[in-house]
């Protein structure tokens, strides 16, 4: 059986406590791999070594720095069959999706943010016959990042490519339950000549590997992508410890169906963004609103739709969604269902485990569930479910769409389905969300400011947003 290893001073280390934790194939229930169980000795190896490393690569040219994630970017590419296999069996998600989005978006990253720290400016505000203010932007110096395990290694890289590019040293955690692609890319920085100590992985439990990188004093920034619930404890530790911040948390998403959308294209996307990565994306739109006008319509033909999803083998090519990523997850996601049933709730399609046979016999596998009749204040529809369960909830008009839609402690991404342009920017405006999609869903574009509102978090990720979270502005004045 494979055994990962942290990534420490260009390295990889056994735990020090020698211990491991299974790694669970969530498609067939098997162990494949062993995961470290690390705790705040890892950590405070892997601190040491970013210390070390600190100086020098927060002097390292631009261009070096650059070069060195592209050559990483480059490795993650080349060895994108290895990647796409482990991503998916790891979280259970379909192949042909982590060869699609979660692999080319974690290459991106790092080309991304290797290209934008050759643009990254900063300001100067000159006071006429006074003098001349100009901002330094500076790397922080040790700095955490933590994920979560539905998009793995992309979301993985998101924080540590801006982090890196930065000047910052870095020690990351990835999540106990996804471990695989980021001990992988622990293997790219070797062979890219990432120098020791910039980059270290501590695998392990939140409870031990993360909260020691929280309540660790030389780590100055956290960026943490994962539940709320963990975010406030995060927050809790930081806070007193003036670390700066940021916190990608859970999500509820609203999508708001008008009657005069496209119908057919509209039925489509919305299977699409209820039910990618088996509605484990943070963004998955879960909570859906009809027009009153069109509800029955958009019920039978999204039902009808939904029906025809395969829920298979992740290697298999027609599978549409695969395995739950974990067996505590699917017995959550099944308790939720039962809890619709009991709030008054229809299910329309779906409602319980999926029982496949041979190699998955054993996996997690949970039908896609449509539910509709419940009330919009009910807890289904107002706690995270994070799996592959939506409700339908019709409404007369946009006050009632907006009032349900933002009637949440969430507010993190949001789409909405209408040919009226002013209403599409009206109810844009309107939406206590991080993230609108009009008339679309999951597009990226990496150079604008990705996160939530209210309990879906606080900072913002992605283009120069990063870069700024990773770097503490210096006022500079120089009189005239
Ligand atoms: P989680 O909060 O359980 O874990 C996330 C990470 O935090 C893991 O690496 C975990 O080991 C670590 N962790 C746990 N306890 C910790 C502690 N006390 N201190 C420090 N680290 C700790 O979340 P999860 O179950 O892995 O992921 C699912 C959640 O993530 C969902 O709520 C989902 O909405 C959210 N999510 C949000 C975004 C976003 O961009 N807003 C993106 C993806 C997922």
């Amino acid at each position: 059986m494979e055994t990962i290893n942290n990534y420490i001073n260009g390295e990889l280390a056994a735990p020090v406590s020698g211990t491991y934790i299974d790694n669970i194939e969530p498609a067939t229930g098997q162990v494949f791999s062993l995961c470290p169980d690390s705790d705040e000795r890892d950590v405070q190896l892997a601190y040491a070594a970013a210390k070390q490393a600190y100086p020098k690569w927060s002097n390292t040219p631009l261009e070096e720095r650059m070069m060195l994630l592209m050559r990483i970017a480059d490795g993650i590419e080349k060895r994108m069959d290895e990647f796409v296999a482990a991503e998916s069996k790891d979280n259970g998600k379909p192949l042909k999706l982590a060869r699609a989005v979660d692999i080319p978006r974690a290459v991106s990253n790092f080309r991304f943010y290797a290209s934008a720290i050759q643009h990254f400016a900063s300001e100067s505000h000159h006071m006429p016959g006074v003098g001349i203010n100009y901002t330094l932007r500076q790397s922080i110096g040790v700095v955490g990042c933590i994920s979560p395990w539905n998009l793995p290694i992309y979301l993985f890289s998101w924080k540590i490519a801006p982090a890196l590019a930065t000047g910052n040293c870095v020690v990351a955690k990835p999540s106990e339950i996804t471990p695989y692609t980021a001990y992988l890319l622990s293997q790219v920085c070797m062979d890219a000549g990432l120098p020791n100590g910039v980059l270290n992985i501590v695998h392990g439990l939140g409870t031990k590997v993360g909260q020691a990188i929280v309540e660790h004093e030389g780590i100055k920034a956290i960026s943490f992508t994962g539940g709320t619930e963990t975010g406030k404890r995060i927050a809790a530790t930081a806070a007193p410890m003036f670390k700066k911040l940021s916190l990608e948390l859970g999500g509820k998403n609203p999508t708001i169906i008008f009657a005069d959308c496209d119908f057919e294209a509209t039925v489509k996307q919305i299977v699409t963004a209820s039910f990618s990565n088996q509605g484990e994306i943070c963004l998955c739109g879960s909570r859906i609103f009809v027009e009153k006008s069109i509800f029955e319509k958009f019920r039978d033909a999204f039902v009808a739709r939904v029906k025809k999803l395969k829920v298979g083998d992740p290697n298999e090519d027609e599978t549409n969604l695969g395995a739950i990523v974990s067996l505590a997850h699917k017995n959550k996601i099944l308790s939720y269902i039962h809890l619709a049933k009991e709030e008054g709730g229809k299910i329309l399609c779906g409602g319980s485990e999926a029982k496949l046979s041979g190699r998955c016999e054993n996996g997690y596998f949970v039908e896609p569930t449509v539910i509709e009749g419940l009330d919009y204040r009910c807890r289904t529809n107002q706690e995270e479910i994070f799996g592959p369960v939506v409700t339908l909830t019709p409404f007369e008009n946009e006050e009632e769409a907006l009032m349900m839609a933002n009637s949440i402690k969430y507010g993190l991404s949001s789409s909405v389905w209408t040919n009226d342009l002013k209403r599409a920017h009206r109810v844009a405006e309107k939406i206590e969300a991080g993230i609108v999609w009009i008339n679309s869903w999951l597009v990226r574009d990496l150079r604008t400011p990705f996160g939530g509102v209210k309990a879906s978090g606080v900072g913002r990720e992605g283009g120069w947003e990063a870069m700024r979270f990773f770097t503490e502005p210096k006022n500079v004045f120089i009189k005239s």
